[in-house]
């Protein structure tokens, strides 16, 4: 080739396994330029030979003609001696390198494989594990780096001649898709009832598919195998068959997640914005809590007393199939798991820990090599936020605006999810769980084996909760694994504050920060979670806080949400009608010697640590008024009082800001008097609800504008983070509020506020205190 000159381009970013490599196939060869392409452990390896122009063109194209799920975060260009090559070729991975790149999360089907899945003329009708470059499963069958199909768990799955000339042809949609299979080669389904469960191959059923079917229409639950795990399915306008998953999976009123086979029923049974249709339809296909319609056909089991309903669409070619006969409109989808235990994911532990929950399994032969929970955002007039991040989310890195050393940071001991960084990145795991059985501290050590391996990073450092007896903080401690450890503990509340600072990008600059959550372990040893921090990266002060209470029998008192109405007034201070109403009250649904004995536990301060936690006071508020006594899930009483609280109730109640001499004191001691002063009237729970969310909202903005007005130098920013801001009305509220008095809000979007989020703060912490060193 005259002229020509030879590049060697180098891209890194989300692009293996997703169509990349075919997209520059192609590309190239419309060019005229030849050379190849190749996947690398960092990436993806491109040598083009052609003209200066030709070549510009070309780059113009990677970046502007990307496939759907491709993105390119870095790419270097540097010239190279001429092979003068004749043809472009995609060249097998090479394997040697440094691991960098981002393997791609697992994605719905998309609109061409459900063309051909529903095509009586395609080879690949009703078959449930169609794929191809542009969707499939990816994270959850990784099994090593890079990503080919022999470092998968389809690796054992040997494809046919159509399926291997599919996959070798560059242009052919399914070109190094590394899932691709068919029904003659691939994965299969299988259908075990109690009938076949004790042959030990599940008793060959010649329609898995239509047998489970027909159980769930018959009323029965099955347990199903998604992407990431099993879920237990019922027919969710089924009342019994509702309840009966409720009793067996011992689960009184937490709701149940609903799958619905497509938009048109999403907008039968709850009211969608833009935004909602938009993320139900969105290839991550998380579970969004949706406003419920008034009256549906869906179980009122499903999510008992809620406003809300959680939905999502089939996130796999197997639940499309699942509604393909119109016999099902809507199915409760919720983990196949008891209660506190992670999803089940592998067929054998899912048949013996499932079996007295399911009536039947429809399961497979394609093995999950990691288990993913359904993502669940929730929309509210300030964006979207994330409550729980796995399936369709992770590993997608957060960018940091800082480089970072390898760092490993492990999250609080609830709704664990871990985090890695390396250059500007962060890596948060998915959720994981709450550390403390068994099976869950298995799954989290797992996974810091499994993220250090797959993203090759080797970390130094790792960053944990300061609570001494966490799970992870003694892990921390006793790992050998990791060779020349520092360990870096982190504040609980200090780790939300930085971690809501670092996703929204800002500097290290000290900002103030409102954590409000259920419990963090405190500087001084008690337990924290009504906060407000003066914080940067590095530091913090604790500016304000609720006026700490006792926490009655600790643990306990999280669970029987009651003994907080009792430890906010069975003390001295309050006034004794006050004291004998609540008291009264409490006895109408707890045993009278139980209020006894807490009572004396509260007056003595036996067994009472000391509380400023948010979380408690609204468990207070819920069981003085009668709206929920005792947490069935966490967060409960919370959640009531948010759903219940009237609309536009602009009323409030007393409270007081002390001055403390080194930081405010927030007493809602005239609020709860307050309070039981309107419930005694009769004012409806509505109304109280309303005006205690304002109250908190006024008292805490109160006690900013008094930091502000008293602390140099502090930005008008506030970062809002921890598990109070899964409440929506909360987030909103404040953020309102804030924002009229001149703060600047941010707010949580890319992780979750609640612990889930935690570890993306231990890890920026960390990296800044490294540099300080
Ligand atoms: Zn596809
Ligand atoms: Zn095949
Ligand atoms: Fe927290």
């Amino acid at each position: 080739m005259c002229n020509g000159r030879r590049w060697l381009i180098l891209i890194n970013g989300t692009v293996q396994g997703v169509g990349f490599r075919p997209f520059v196939y192609r590309t190239a060869r419309e060019l005229g330029l030849v050379g190849h392409v190749c996947n690398t452990a960092a990436g993806v390896s491109i040598e083009v030979e052609g003209l200066l122009n030709t070549r510009n063109r070309f780059l113009k194209y990677l970046n502007s003609k990307l496939p759907p799920l491709a993105k390119i975060k870095d790419i270097s260009i540097s010239e190279i001696p001429l092979k003068n090559e004749s043809e472009f070729l995609i060249l097998t991975s090479k394997t040697e390198g440094l691991t960098n790149i981002q393997s791609p999360p697992d994605i719905a089907p998309c609109d061409e494989c459900l063309k051909e899945v529903t095509d009586p003329t395609n080879r690949r009708y009703r078959y449930p594990f169609i794929n191809c470059t542009n969707c499939g499963p990816r994270y959850t069958i990784i099994e090593a780096l890079p990503y080919d199909r022999h470092n998968t768990t389809m690796n054992k799955f040997k494809m046919c001649p159509n399926c291997a000339r599919e996959y070798t042809e560059p242009l052919n949609r399914r070109f190094h898709a590394q899932p691709n299979a068919c029904a003659s080669c691939g994965p299969k389904l299988q259908f075990i009832s109690r009938n076949n469960r004790s042959d030990k191959h599940g008793g060959m059923v010649s329609h898995p598919l239509e047998c489970a079917i027909a159980s769930i229409v018959h009323g029965d639950v099955v347990a199903i195998k998604g992407i990431g795990g099993f879920h237990l399915a019922c027919d969710a306008t089924n009342d019994a068959a509702v309840f009966k998953l409720r009793k067996r999976k011992g689960r009184d009123d937490k709701p149940f997640a609903t799958m619905v086979p497509n938009l048109d029923m999403a907008h039968l049974l709850c009211q969608l914005s833009d935004i909602e249709a938009e993320l139900l339809l969105s290839p991550k296909r998380p579970i969004v809590l949706l406003r419920k319609k008034p009256s549906t056909h869906i179980s009122n089991y499903v999510a008992p007393g809620n406003k809300r309903l959680g939905l999502m669409l089939p996130s796999s070619p197997l639940h499309h199939l699942l509604f393909s006969k119109s016999e099902l409109q809507a199915l409760v989808m919720t983990s196949g798991n008891l209660s506190d235990e992670p999803i089940a994911y592998i067929n054998d532990d899912a048949i013996n820990r499932l079996s007295n929950i399911a009536d039947a399994f429809l399961t497979h032969d394609r093995d999950i090599k990691t288990h993913l929970d359904d993502s669940i955002i929730v929309v509210s007039s300030s964006g979207s936020t994330i409550l729980r991040r796995a399936r369709g989310y992770v590993p997608e890195p957060i960018k940091l605006n800082i480089e970072t050393s390898p760092i490993l940071a492990l999250g609080a001991d609830l709704k664990n999810a871990i985090c890695l960084t390396k250059g500007h990145n962060a890596y948060l795991s998915q959720h994981l769980g709450d550390l403390g059985n068994t099976l869950t501290n298995r799954i989290f050590e797992d996974t810091v084996e499994r993220m250090q391996h797959l993203l090759d990073i080797r970390p130094e450092i790792i960053a944990c909760d300061m609570h001494p007896d966490y799970f992870s903080s003694h892990f921390a401690r006793c790992t050998k694994k990791i060779k020349h450890k520092r360990i870096i503990p982190v504040g609980h509340h200090h780790a939300h504050i930085a971690s809501c600072m670092i996703e929204n990008g800002l500097p290290n600059e000290c900002i103030l920060g409102i954590a409000l959550d259920g419990s963090g372990f405190g500087t001084d040893g008690t337990i924290w979670g009504g906060e407000i921090l003066i914080a940067n990266y590095t530091s913090f002060d604790r500016a304000a806080r609720f006026s700490p209470v006792t926490l009655p029998g600790r643990d306990a008192a999280v669970k029987e949400s009651w003994r907080m109405a009792l430890a906010y007034t069975q003390i001295p201070n309050t006034k004794l009608e006050i004291r004998n109403f609540v008291k009264h009250k409490i006895e109408e649904v707890v045993d009278c010697d139980k209020v006894r004995i807490i009572t004396e536990m509260i007056t003595k301060k036996i067994n009472c640590p000391l509380t400023s936690s948010c979380g408690r006071l609204f468990d207070a508020v819920a069981a003085i008024i009668g709206l929920c006594t005792v947490n069935n899930f966490e967060g409960q009483a919370a959640m009531m009082l948010e759903q219940v609280a009237a609309e536009n109730e602009t009323g409030m109640y007393r409270y007081n800001i002390k001055d403390k001499l080194d930081k405010l004191d927030i007493q809602f001691w005239n609020t709860i008097e307050d309070i039981v002063a309107d419930f005694k009237k009769g004012v409806e729970q509505t109304t109280i609800a309303a005006k205690f969310h304002n109250t908190v909202v006024i008292a805490i903005t109160g006690a900013c504008i008094k930091i502000k007005s008293r602390t140099l130098n502090l930005a008008p920013c506030v970062c809002l983070s921890g598990g109070c801001f899964q409440n929506i009305l909360l987030t909103r509220l404040l953020k309102k509020h804030l924002e009229d008095n001149g703060f600047r809000v941010y707010t949580h979007s890319l992780v979750p506020p609640n612990d889930g989020g935690i570890a993306l703060g231990q890890a920026i912490i960390a990296t800044h205190l490294q540099m300080l060193k």
